[in-house]
């Protein structure tokens, strides 16, 4: 063990530079002056999973594209961050999206295109029509989101078009996940309103415009790929963002913390928000706060891969007009899915250029990471070329690898979620927040780093 190099005092130490970390540490820095707090970061950068590398014209987002623009939290944190301006809104040809089924791309479509569209049979189309027949479920006990999904519009119309949203969202098998930890929107929409239909006309009463299909709000990123964000935050913590300093303990000392790193720093501090991955957090609070250390080791974290691929646009047939496709777990096609960057985001390739990044891995296919990089962009290749009708080779190919890039909401983690608050509440001053708790998206971070700053003792 290295002895202690210093020793530091602050009102709030931030553990993890991550979006989360980076928020958290602005809004206590806000509150308490950035002398008071430190964002502690392990690695030599800001962003954590946000990151966004530029080259030859294209800008490659390592894992996230963007958030929607349909959180006011988010939205307000990058106006005061003087961000606005570089904000850009994804192109409305993104409004398309696909699933693969039988081969073919078929567009996802709302009532009344969706009863004549071949993406479900006849019968899967008709099993949807009776969803305001099904009776809401009336007991409390979870249930995953396929099982939710199956019983109220049927097995086929689960597996087509619900699987496959849950892995594009968390990279995560439906059956696994639990719907009020994962959806609580449409959990609500079953338990206020009797159903999923009836809640779409509710909804459609006070917003015409309301969509089946598709998240509500926009996609949204910066002028240099999302990865901006981070630099902008960390940028403006300025001292107070320390990267290379990986905590290794977090243990309680005279009514404050002592938080102690890796590289000999050891820093006291009233308050710490644990903003780094749940399997990072638990063996820092292993003999502090043993019980919340075993919930946080029992949240499982899944592997993603991501191939990003710049072709000239004359080698790709395909008009690439929508946001990419999904491809549900029914073996026909190894990846998760493939957004088409470039129609998203015209600004994230040159002009005369094409941008798909091809997701792969999640819960469902934790196998593929152990592929070489080669192997990976074989595979992608294999199967794209097909499918969008590419010739020749790529201008630009990087893979980026998140070996466990995204946490999983399974069944329990309601109990996990108590076991931490439990924590919270013996602890004061200790307060977890990140993607791993409420939330996977950019606005969830924005939000639990919100809720870790209000909570903190002044
Ligand atoms: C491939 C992929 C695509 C995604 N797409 C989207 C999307 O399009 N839109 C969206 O909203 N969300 C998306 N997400 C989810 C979103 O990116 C994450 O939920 C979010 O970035 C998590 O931020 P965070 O700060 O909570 O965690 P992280 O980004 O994981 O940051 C945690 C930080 O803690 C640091 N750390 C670890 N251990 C220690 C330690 N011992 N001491 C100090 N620091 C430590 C890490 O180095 C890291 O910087 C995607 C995720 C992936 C993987």
């Amino acid at each position: 063990m290295t002895s202690p190099r210093a020793e530091h005092a602050l009102q709030v130490a931030v553990v993890g530079g991550g979006i989360t970390g980076l928020c958290a540490g602005w809004h206590a820095a806000r509150k308490w002056g950035a002398d008071a707090v430190r964002v502690l970061e392990a690695g030599e950068g800001p962003g954590g999973t946000t990151r966004s590398d530029r080259e030859g014209g294209y800008i490659l987002d390592w894992g996230p594209n963007g958030f929607l623009d349909r959180e006011p939290a988010t939205l307000e944190w990058l106006e005061a961050l003087g961000a606005a301006a570089l904000l850009r809104r994804a192109d409305e040809t993104a409004a398309k999206r696909y699933i693969l089924r039988h081969g073919q791309l078929h567009r996802v479509a709302g009532p009344p295109a969706f009863f004549l569209s071949p993406l479900l049979s006849p019968m899967g189309r008709l099993r949807v029509c009776c969803e305001p027949l099904v009776p809401a479920k009336r007991d409390h006990t979870g249930e995953s989101i396929h099982d939710f999904a199956q019983r109220r519009i049927g097995r086929e119309a689960a597996e087509t078009l619900v699987g496959p949203m849950v892995s594009g969202v968390f990279g995560g098998d439906a059956r696994q996940l639990s719907l009020e930890h994962c959806f609580p929107r449409m959990a609500e929409m079953e338990r206020v309103h009797g159903g999923l239909f009836r809640a779409l006309l509710a909804k459609r009463k006070t917003n015409p415009k309301a969509s089946p299909v598709g998240p509500s709000g926009t996609l949204t990123t910066l002028e240099n790929g999302i990865g901006q964000l981070p630099e902008i935050a960390a940028e403006a913590l300025g001292g107070a963002f320390a990267p290379r300093s990986p905590v290794r303990k977090i243990a309680p000392s005279g009514g404050e913390y002592q938080v102690s790193c890796e590289n000999g720093d050891v820093w006291r501090a009233r308050n710490v928000v644990v903003a780094c991955p749940a399997y990072a957090a638990a063996p820092m609070l292993a003999e502090t706060a043993p019980g919340a250390a075993d919930a946080l080791n029992a949240i499982p974290y899944a592997g993603m891969a991501v191939v990003c691929a710049g072709y000239k646009r004359d080698r790709v047939a395909h008009p690439l007009d929508g946001f990419g496709f999904l491809v549900p777990r029914d073996g026909s096609l190894r990846m998760l899915g493939c957004l088409w960057t470039s129609s998203i985001f015209p600004h994230q390739a040159p002009a005369d250029g094409v941008l798909l990044r091809t997701m792969l891995g999640g819960a469902t296919d934790p196998n593929v990471l152990s592929l070489t990089d080669t192997e990976l962009v074989e595979l992608v290749a294999g199967e794209l070329n097909p499918l969008l009708g590419i010739t020749g080779q790529p201008d630009l190919l990087r893979v980026f690898r998140h070996p466990r890039g995204i946490p999983q909401y399974t069944l329990g983690h309601g109990s996990r979620l108590e076991a931490l608050e439990r924590c919270e509440a013996e602890h004061p001053g200790l307060v977890f927040a990140g993607n791993a708790y409420r939330g996977v998206g950019l606005n969830d971070c924005v939000l639990s780093a919100r809720r870790a700053v209000d909570r903190l003792r002044a």
